[in-house]
């Protein structure tokens, strides 16, 4: 007993462990699933006071003013519109991580890098509105077109930042080549080429810079662990020599022509190995690389008129970001879909080593109350066995007598003995079956059918309790449920012993156990009254924890079972006081 005790306290525990870890994956799914909103940057979740609202104004001019500056190298005459403007990706991923509060470090770091090429504060206000306005408007775009907690989800977001961009710098190119053409800055005929140089190169820098920034507002960046870092950079150095050996002339010029898509293989590299961060590096690697001996008249896309090649560069670098963009998509879906799907085997198995543990525990419980049905048990298949030895020592006189005149009595004798030993059998037959270990296994059957079994079962303990067990006569005509057979018996054994026990002070016209069925809405109730000694209200909320017991010699498992077992049948058990003292205890399981 005890050591079923100990065994079962042990299955009921890894039980409840694993039912922990299935709460806890379920959690963590659902908070994955989840997006937190980024409403106004990072940096508004943390809620920042004005000084470090004004450092970061300040440090976003500075480091706007310093990639303009850099991007200004490239510029096409007057020196405003250049091939590639980081600058514009690095407004939109201020305003990603900061927030709106940081707009001011946009305008501010445009107007002065304008200033500084020659143009007048009008024009160069001018300018960096437009710059400003095109941030803002990427921002507001992004927030309601990409999910900014995932923005790389899948290939098609790659395509929503490609037109956001497209849509938002056509502000930048507008107002920019428009205030140099108003303020004269322009030569004649000029406006369409710095307009599109413009456009394009802002397109070029928001596609190109701003994924490292989404990146980070994501929290995609902590995803590389500290030893693939030293991967990561010796390939995108590889990447760096390849793209300078391409675009610096390093190899003869048909040569250079003919390797141009070789740093794509590299990337494709970078992609399957690393995370998207360094990707987006390696493209903006490239792209600065290609930029700056493009500029100077060498590699692949140099034409006698720099104008010209920076355009081509300008469309090649676009679409490069872009397919890159797309296929960060694809394999991060792709992942997403084999994240989810090993979760979802996890979860299987979670659930076979449960239903596992389930039936083993069911088994020891089967054990315990198998050894006390033994007795029970023991003298019910003695009767049949006295009976046969009293039936064959009759059928013995007979031959003995020679008294052939009634052969019928003979027979009658012959039949008694083999209806005995059928019914010996039968009894031996039920034990097995309710002792055996099996799995779980439902059929359809008649509850009516469980409920008879059970009873069958007790029938010997009851008498020798002098316990009546009644089956109501009113039950309704068979209601058929979907079950396990044993464990639903199991369940009706537990009740009607715990009703047995509880009368074990009770006078002897109230030692009656009634079994009653009745069909209630989509499901069959089966209630176990009792005349006992009733529930009292300290216990009555304990009544189905493990190990709960009142009774001295008691395991306190068998309501706990009963209770997994029926609510992994979908049903429910609750206890109830009875009308006239004792208690009732109901199991509701769904009609078939
Ligand atoms: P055990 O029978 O080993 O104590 P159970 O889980 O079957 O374990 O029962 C837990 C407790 O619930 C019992 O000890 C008893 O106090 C109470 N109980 C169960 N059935 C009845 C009942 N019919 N009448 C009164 N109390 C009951």
């Amino acid at each position: 007993m005890l050591k079923s005790c100990i065994r079962a306290r042990f299955l009921w525990r890894s039980l409840r462990s694993v039912q922990g870890w299935r709460i806890e994956s379920q959690q963590m799914m659902s908070t994955q699933s989840i997006p937190s909103p980024v409403i106004g940057g990072v940096a508004e979740d943390k809620k920042l006071g004005l000084a470090t609202h004004l450092v970061l104004i300040g440090a976003l001019a500075a480091v706007y003013y310093a990639t303009a500056r850099a991007g200004l190298l490239f510029a096409i005459p007057p020196g405003n519109a250049t091939a590639i403007w980081p600058p514009s990706g690095i407004a939109l991923g201020g305003l990603l991580l900061g927030g709106l509060p940081v707009t001011p470090g946009i305008w501010i770091g445009s107007f002065l890098v304008n200033t500084g090429t020659g143009v007048s504060s009008v024009t160069a206000a001018g300018i960096a509105t437009g710059n400003t306005a095109a941030a803002l408007v990427a921002f507001a775009l992004c927030r309601r077109f990409l999910n900014l907690d995932t923005p790389f989800r899948h290939a098609a977001c790659g395509f929503r930042l490609f037109f956001i961009a497209a849509v938002a710098c056509l502000l930048a190119s507008t107002l920019g080549s428009g205030s140099l053409a108003i303020n004269g800055y322009l030569p004649e005929g000029q406006f369409a080429s710095n307009w599109s140089t413009w456009w394009l190169g802002d397109l070029a820098g928001v596609m190109l810079v701003s994924p490292i920034f989404l990146l980070y507002g994501a929290r995609y960046s902590s995803q590389m662990p500290t030893h693939a870092f030293s991967g990561a950079v010796v390939s995108l150095l590889v990447l760096g020599v390849i793209s300078l050996a391409i675009f610096g002339s390093w190899l003869p010029e048909e040569l250079s022509e003919g390797l141009l898509y070789l740093p794509s293989i590299a990337l494709f590299w970078l992609l399957l190995r690393f995370p998207p961060i360094v990707v987006f590096g390696g493209n903006l690697l490239i792209a600065m690389i290609a930029v700056h001996y493009t500029s100077r008249g060498s590699g692949p896309f140099a034409t006698e008129i720099v104008a010209n090649s920076l355009f081509e560069l300008q469309f090649f670098m676009t679409v490069y970001a872009l397919m890159t963009l797309a296929l960060v998509g694809v394999l991060s879906s792709q992942r997403e879909a084999e994240n989810r799907e090993s979760q979802l085997a996890a979860r299987v198995k979670a659930d076979e080593e449960m239903r596992k543990k389930e039936t083993e525990l069911a088994h020891v419980a089967r054990l315990a109350t198998m050894g006390e049905l033994v007795a029970g048990i023991a003298h019910e298949v003695n009767q049949p066995l006295y009976a046969i030895a009293n039936y064959a020592a009759a059928s013995e006189n007979l031959l003995a007598s020679s008294d052939v005149r009634h052969p019928e009595r003979l027979c009658d004798l012959n039949r008694q003995i083999s209806d005995q030993a059928v019914r010996a059998g039968e009894i031996i037959r039920r034990m097995r079956g309710f002792v055996e270990k099996s799995g779980e296994q439902r059929t359809v059957f008649p509850i009516s059918d469980a409920v008879n079994e059970a009873c069958c079962l007790l029938e010997a303990e009851a008498r020798l309790q002098m316990i009546a067990v009644e089956i109501d006569p009113e039950s309704p005509p068979p209601v058929w449920v979907r079950a396990d057979r044993i464990q639903i018996e199991q369940v009706l054994i537990n009740l009607i012993r715990n009703a047995f026990d509880a009368m074990r002070e009770t006078d002897g016209d109230r030692r009656v156990v009634k079994l009653r069925t009745a069909v209630v809405e989509t499901e069959v109730q089966v209630s176990v009254t009792d005349g006992g000694t009733g529930i009292s209200q300290a216990s009555a909320s304990e009544l189905f924890s493990p190990f709960f017991t009142t009774k001295p010699d008691g395991m306190g498992m068998g309501l706990a079972i009963s209770r997994t077992i029926v609510e992994a049948h979908g049903g429910r058990i609750w206890a109830s006081p009875g009308n006239d003292g004792g208690a009732v205890f109901t199991v509701a399981l769904p009609i078939q």
